[in-house]
């Protein structure tokens, strides 16, 4: 061996020794941090078991949160998530429910601020005060019209954005169209909040209201609620299940709320019980989606705040008293 091939050999093993150091602090190293790509769960490269570099790079998710390259030889597919089995409350929530595609419609004329649905919605799913899966707003459209008060979930798009930038498949839309998150999965990384145009999605920063206490993560409740992780408007899928109306609309007082099933054409009013069209309530009153022009097709039709039968009143309250009964108690 010459110079400089004994050189070069020096040169390699340093530069070697050098990246498995800087995989081993990035978390990477084989059994010690979990990498997503592309909806696969990896754990590191094991050096042990060195295998020939394809040249082809992948971009992977440290358990830490960082983003890098590495060789696709150098993954490692992770047999025990692959074929770790769902439980039933899992299974069961990622299915849906068959020939069912819900649909929300929202009365603006008749919203008077009473946020009923939000402390049943909150009540529910052990929500703190301060988080929403629906909030109602005070809107204006311009100076010289009336202010109006504008209720807003999830939308339930059609076509969710949010969904197709998930990593690890920890949020989906299901076959009746419900947008819910398995926070079994779910690794906090936060893209699917950037992801949604409509601010839908809250993240559970601290500790939530509520502790675990063993119970089994239902994903159609996303209860228990799990710091780190994400918490949205979930059509109410548990109750829909029951045969029973969301939260939210069965609490509202004022008759804001219609829901029901589009393949039916039929939607119920959560206050007066009255069932009717959902396409002629549609079209005779001028509903409309928002943000129809992104293409995420909206599953929440709203009907424009228009003949109101009451005095537009603001009291200027924004947000539910924590001390309210209806928070955290029950469910609806
Ligand atoms: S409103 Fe946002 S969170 Fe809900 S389905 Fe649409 S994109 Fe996803
Ligand atoms: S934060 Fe959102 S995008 Fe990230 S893993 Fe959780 S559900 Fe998926």
């Amino acid at each position: 061996m010459n110079e400089n091939q004994e050189h070069n050999d020096q040169q390699n093993l340093n530069e070697d020794q050098a990246r498995r150091s800087f995989l081993k602090k990035l978390g990477i190293f084989a059994g010690i941090g979990a990498v997503a790509t592309a909806g696969a769960v990896y754990v590191g490269f094991d050096h042990e078991k060195k295998k020939n570099p394809t040249g082809k790079k992948v971009r992977v998710l440290t358990a830490d949160g960082k983003l890098m390259e590495v060789d696709e030889a150098e993954l490692e597919k992770n047999e025990n998530a692959a074929t770790e089995e769902l439980n039933e409350l899992q299974r069961r929530g990622r299915e849906g429910l068959p020939g069912k595609h819900w649909v929300m419609v929202i009365d603006l004329s008749k919203c008077r601020n009473a946020r009923m649905c939000m402390a049943a919605c909150q009540g529910a799913h052990e929500l703190r005060p301060e988080q929403h899966h629906i909030n109602v707003l005070r809107m204006q459209d311009a100076d010289h019209t009336e202010p109006y008060f504008m209720p807003k979930p999830c939308y339930h798009c059609d076509n969710p954005p949010c969904t197709k930038v998930c990593p690890v498949d920890a949020t989906f839309k299901r076959q009746d169209g419900i947008v819910l998150i398995d926070n079994e999965r779910c690794i906090g990384c936060r893209f699917c909040i950037a992801g949604c145009p409509y601010s839908a999605r809250v993240f559970n920063w601290i500790e939530p209201l509520k502790p675990a206490n063993d119970r089994v993560y239902d994903v159609e409740l996303n209860v228990p609620q799990k710091k780190g992780t994400i918490s949205k408007c979930l059509f109410s899928a548990d109750c829909l299940r029951k045969g029973e109306m969301p939260y939210c609309t069965r609490a509202c007082p004022n008759g804001v709320y219609w829901f029901g099933d589009r393949n039916e054409d039929t939607v119920t009013n959560g206050t007066t019980k009255e069932t009717v069209s959902f396409s002629e309530l549609i079209r005779k009153n001028g509903g409309y989606t928002v943000l129809e022009e992104l293409g995420t097709k909206p599953q929440v039709y709203y009907l424009p705040p228009k003949n109101r039968a009451f005095p537009f009143q603001y009291e200027g309250k924004t947000e539910l008293d924590p001390n309210d009964s209806r928070i955290g108690g029950g469910r609806g």
